[in-house]
Parts: C-alpha cells; structure tokens; sequence
C-alpha cells in the first residue's frame, strides 16, 4: 500500500491518478512497482471505468476478447479466460475486477471521490488538489485516465424535467436490470451503444421507436463462444500476440490490405468483401489500404454495406431510411448483432428526425415537428463529449493559472506534446489523451503503451534529479500540426462525428486524434524518450535543460 504523509490535512503523494478503469488501474500498478507513492481517484463505487457504467441490455466491446486485454503481464495472460470472440460488459467488468484483486489495487484507489480540481502551485512544484468531498492532495505529478469517452451527452431537447416516464442514458446504466416488458420504449441514437442495445430492447419492449438523424453503417460481429483451444493457442503465443498488436496500426493482429480497392476486379473486391463480411469483426474496413482514405475506394464498400442493408430490411421504405450516404469508417465502424434484422419485427418503428427533429420531450413521450409518440421510457444513446469533454469536467489550471479549458479554447485550439502532455501544465499527463491515437483501435494497447512510457519517464527524471518536465509550446505546435496533416489526408475529417465534436451542440470543432497508427506512434514515442525527453523542457531544482 502507498504509504501516504499528511501535513495539515493534506495528504502528500509521488503522484494522482484520476480514474480506475484500464489506465488509471495499470498506472497505478506501474508506480508502486517503482516505488512512487500513488493514489487513483475514482467517482465510481468500483474499478471498471467505462465497464462501469456501461450496462446497457447489449454492451459489448467490438474489440476481440483476446487482444481486449493487458498484455504486461503473461501470468495475467494465462490465469484469465475469455468466453466469446466479443466480450459482454459483465465479463469485462469481471476481467478488471481480476485484475484489481490481483495486483491487490483496491488498497491505494479512492472510490465514489471525484476530483474537482487541480492545480500547479509554481513555487512549492506540486499539483495541489481537490476533490469533491474537500480532501485536499498535494502530489508531485497529476496523471489523467478519464478515457476519450466518458462524459456522457444528453442533449439539451425541451420539457424532459417534465417528463412522467423513466429515462436512461446507455453510458450511466443502472445496476439493477432495468425492465422494459410490455413497455412503449424509445431509443434516441444508432451510434455503437444504440445499435447494440436495439436488438435487445426490442426483444422485451412492447413497441420500440428509434428516433434516428442519421443512418448508420453496421457489420455484423458473428459473435460466438470461444472454443477452448481457440483461448489455449492464444495463451501459447502470448509473445507472439503481444508483439503484433503492439507494433500494428489499430492494436489488433490485422494489417490493411496491400492492394487499393481500385486495383481489384469489381469481381474480385466484391468476394473479398463477402469473405470479410463472413468473418465478421473488423476484417471489411481492413480489406484494402485505401478504404479510409481515398472516396471513390471508400464508395465500393460503402456500396457493398448500402445493398446488404436493402437485402436484409424487408420493407423498402424502412430500408431507405437506414441506408447512409457517408463515408464507411469515417464515423467510428460498428459491429453489431441483427441490427438491421430488428427492423423487420412488428413492434419496431423507425422514426427519422433529421427529416422531423424532435422538438421537445413532452409530459408523455416525444414530439417531433411531425408527430407525438407516447412512451414509458425513454433511452437516450446519444453519446458522449468525447476526447476533452472529461478533461474539462475538471478545473485543470497549470502556470499562471491558465485553464486548460482556456489554453485549449474550449476544445477548438487543442495543442498537446505526443498527446501525453502540453506546454504550460508540467509534470502532467494524459493518458490516451486528444492527438494521440486513442480510439482509433483497440484502446488497451494504447493504454498500455501510454502508461509504461509516463512510468519511464517519471523513472527516469527521478534518477536525474529532475523536478519538472513540460513540453515545449513550439514542439507541441508541430505535433498538433502534424496530427492534423495526417488526418486531413483520410475521411475522418470530411463527416461529421463525435470525433471531431460535431455531436454536441455548440462545441468547437477539431479532429484531435493521431492517425498514423499505433505502431508508428510507439516508435515516436520511443525515439523522443531515447533522445533524453526531446520536445520537452526538463529542469532541476538549480537548473534546466531543454532539448528539442
Ligand atoms: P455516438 O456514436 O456519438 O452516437 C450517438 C447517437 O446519438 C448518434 O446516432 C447521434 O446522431 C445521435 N444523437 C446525438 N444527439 C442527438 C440529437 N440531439 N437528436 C437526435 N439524435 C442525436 O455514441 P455511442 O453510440 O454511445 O458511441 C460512442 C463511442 O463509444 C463509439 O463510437 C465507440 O467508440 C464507443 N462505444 C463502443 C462500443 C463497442 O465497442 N461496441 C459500444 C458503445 C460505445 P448523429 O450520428 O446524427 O450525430
């Protein structure tokens, strides 16, 4: 257990963590085994993060349950077993409880505590914070696993305080099941959580409305139970895994296709399609190199999903309006299980309210500019502020007490060093935070990756005496304009998504991810430690040095 000071009621640490999901719980682990006096705050009542308040009928990850995991340690590897090619949040939930008495973490992780606040005191070189229940923590270093995905986002529709039915959000579930039988339902949202939880809500709700903007492409998961020698080959190449997935481009063992999609026959990419569709998961998107890139190869397999969709909903009518017009996998790609299949049952309606917004939420139900629709509950998947929306939910202040709200302009100016820290805010860091590859993949790996460079790092400045490290502003504007060069060659930033902010109403807009791929960041990463930290400015008690 950290071993913890107090002077005046404040309790002096190596370093905070916020949050104890896959970040917050492997950082954690890191430090103690370096010897860093750590303690993870976490507003939940247990470990999970995101597995923990994602307990929607349906959640699941598209992530494959195999590589879905920690890959530090091989005895973890061995002593967990995954039952089904995609893991259910329960058995999620169970594999970082595992994890959590394992490494016995419980210890040194405050629970149902959130931090309000944190800030740079200059002078003393400490973040000084504090959190919701007035502890007061001093602590050399302030390190973020919020997730990019985390603060949930419940438009701003009129009249839901009036409203007489029940409502949830998918992302803040409640424990206990919660019981749609021979209810009127609506479901707001088809983004990942909504297609999930559809299926399943429509199984037990007397009628499902699904109020849609827009249409959404889906790929079905062909999810099944694991056969015992499928997990026992895993377990037998662990170091065979955990080297592919680290140096690949989205953490899983699949690379990109070599060929265009222009360079096949129409022939040709049609079967390739069709074998990718057969083995479901995240085989399409990875068929050719170009997909996500060049719009005419994107229109091939935007093509190719548009007519599957037809062949699968039975009435014509229904169908169109779930056909979408974007670019396949410039919106997050998306597995599901009879997704578009649900729509063929008789207590399915699909209602279209980018034709018809909704225009409030009434004492009843919802009210379109076309129509009322009475309902007993309501669903709200609506998403998430994604990549700062977490950050900013606390009072962050760095030099001069600058907030990183303000630094950033409020999302539309996001600058960071690698996406681990930025100018202004030394010796803090973001674990997957915005302009670093993130949610592009297959999160756990760049978790992973993230939380063992900041533990060398902090290592390493430990044993040169070194007090602070902060990135340098003129390094991190070439990254940020790097990041941004590299996106504005793909289809990421020609729709709109909650990865650029475009699904929060009034939020700036920005693509703030690392495009370039998991694998190559790592080398980045690596190569500006090996250069002793270049880009950043790292300084002793009596000097500093800067290296760029
Ligand atoms: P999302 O992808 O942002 O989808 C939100 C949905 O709500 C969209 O259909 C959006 O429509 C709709 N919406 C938002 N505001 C609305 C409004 N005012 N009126 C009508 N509709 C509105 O959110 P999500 O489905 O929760 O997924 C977020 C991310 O979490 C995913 O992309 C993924 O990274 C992660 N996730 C992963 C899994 C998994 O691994 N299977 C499961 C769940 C979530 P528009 O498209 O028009 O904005």
């Amino acid at each position: 257990m950290t071993s913890t000071t107090r002077k005046n009621d404040v309790t002096e640490l190596d370093a905070v963590v916020v949050g104890a999901g896959f970040s917050g719980l492997y950082m954690l682990h890191q430090l103690r085994q370096v010897g860093f006096s750590t303690i993870v705050y976490e507003a939940a009542a247990d470990v999970g993060g995101v597995w923990y308040w994602n307990r929607y009928p349906g959640a699941r990850c598209d992530s494959e349950s195999i590589y879905y995991n920690y890959t530090f340690s091989e005895d973890l590897y061995n002593e967990w077993t995954w039952t089904s090619r995609f893991p259910g949040q329960p058995e999620i939930l169970r594999y970082l409880n595992f994890v959590a008495d394992k490494f016995e973490l419980r210890k040194d992780i405050e629970f149902r505590t959130r931090i309000h606040s944190a800030q740079y005191d200059e002078a003393a070189n400490k973040w000084i914070i504090h959190t919701n229940d007035n502890q007061v923590i001093s602590a050399k270093y302030f390190i973020t696993g919020v997730g990019c995905i985390s603060t949930a986002n419940i438009p701003n529709f009129k009249g839901l305080e009036n409203y007489d039915g029940e409502w949830y959000h998918t992302g803040h579930w409640p424990h206990e099941k919660v019981n749609f039988h021979g209810k009127r339902v609506g479901v707001i949202g088809t983004g990942s959580s909504g297609v999930q939880t559809i299926p399943e809500i429509a199984k037990e709700a007397a009628h499902l409305t699904v109020f849609q903007r827009t249409p959404q492409y889906s790929v079905p998961a062909k999810n099944h139970p694991y056969k015992a020698e499928t997990v026992q080959q895993a377990k037998e190449n662990f170091h065979e895994i955990k080297r592919k997935i680290r140096s690949s481009m989205g953490g899983l063992p699949i690379q990109p296709g070599e060929l265009s999609a222009l360079e096949d026959t129409p022939e040709a990419r049609h079967k390739k399609y069709e074998d990718a569709w057969e083995k479901g998961g995240a085989y399409l998107l990875f068929s050719y190199n170009d997909l996500l890139a060049d719009e005419e190869a994107n229109e091939t397999v935007s093509q190719f999903i548009r007519e599957k969709i037809q062949e699968t909903v039975k009435d014509s009518e229904i169908a169109r309006k779930l056909t979408p017009s974007y670019y396949y996998g410039a919106k997050r790609a998306i597995l599901d299980t009879d997704y578009f299949e649900t729509y063929n049952r008789k207590n399915v309606s699909l209602v279209d309210v980018k034709q018809a917004p909704i225009e409030e939420i009434t004492k009843t139900g919802i009210r379109t500019t076309n129509e009322a629709y009475d309902l007993d509950a309501i669903v709200f998947a609506t998403g998430y502020d994604g990549m700062t929306g977490s950050l900013f939910n606390m009072d962050i202040r760095g030099k001069d007490g600058i907030s990183l709200k303000d630094k950033w302009e409020n999302g539309s100016d996001v600058h960071t060093y690698l996406g681990i820290s930025t100018a202004g805010f030394p010796n803090m860091f973001m674990i997957t935070g915005p302009e670093s590859p993130s949610v592009l993949g297959n999160v756990p790996v760049a978790v992973e990756q993230h939380v063992e460079w900041i533990a060398d790092c902090m290592e390493y400045l430990r044993k040169h005496d070194i007090e602070t490290i902060e990135a340098n502003s003129e390094d991190e504007i070439a990254w940020s304009k790097h990041c941004r060069k590299l996106a504005d060659k793909t289809l990421y930033t020609k729709v709109e998504s909650w990865y650029n902010g475009a699904n929060i109403a009034d939020k700036a807009r920005g693509f703030q991810i690392y495009v370039g791929g998991y694998g190559p960041y790592r080398d980045i990463c690596d190569e500006v430690a090996k250069k002793e930290y270049a880009g950043f400015s790292l300084a002793s008690s009596s000097k500093s040095l800067e290296w760029s």
